[in-house]
């Protein structure tokens, strides 16, 4: 009798127990996103490249949801300053996190923070500016980009 892996069986108990802890921490985040959630810093500071080449926007992504693309076929550059990822980042400045599943259910990177400067920069580089009252208004800023309760 082999010793492979039985029929029908899917990944590993330790992937089960991975992607359980992930669907439980998924919902726990998907009933508490605060209006004021800031973009996730991962979008634009923690590029991840798979071990076949794909890049992926995100850390928290095992799955490959977020994936925009293989390095062997394009440039880094293309990819993470490319169309899909603006997209992305454009989707978090607005505060539509449930415009990407894996971000609505995510709490995001928090060792890294996205500073209102850094976001303004951002915009203005992608000739967005237009979503900066949005942006203020939703995080709680002046127009300036500093906090309105201090
Ligand atoms: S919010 Fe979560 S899933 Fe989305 S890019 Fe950030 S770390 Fe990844």
């Amino acid at each position: 009798m082999g010793r492979g892996r039985p029929k029908g069986a899917k990944g590993s108990k330790l992937l089960r127990v991975l992607a359980k802890e992930e669907a439980d921490a998924a919902g726990q985040a998907a009933a508490q996103v605060p209006a004021d959630r800031m973009p996730c810093p991962g979008l634009w500071k923690t590029p991840v490249i798979r071990w076949d080449g794909e890049l992926m926007a995100c850390c928290a992504d095992i799955d490959g949801e977020i994936a925009v693309g293989n390095l062997r076929d394009a440039d880094f550059d293309d990819l993470w300053f490319g169309p899909e990822m603006t997209h992305y980042r454009l989707l978090h400045i607005e505060g539509r996190f449930d415009a990407m599943p894996k971000c609505w259910s995510c709490g995001g990177i928090n060792f890294y923070k996205i500073e209102p400067e850094e976001v303004h920069a951002y915009l203005d580089e992608t000739n967005r500016l237009d979503l900066w009252p949005t942006y203020t208004e939703r995080m709680g800023l002046d127009s300036n980009g500093r906090p309105l309760s201090g």
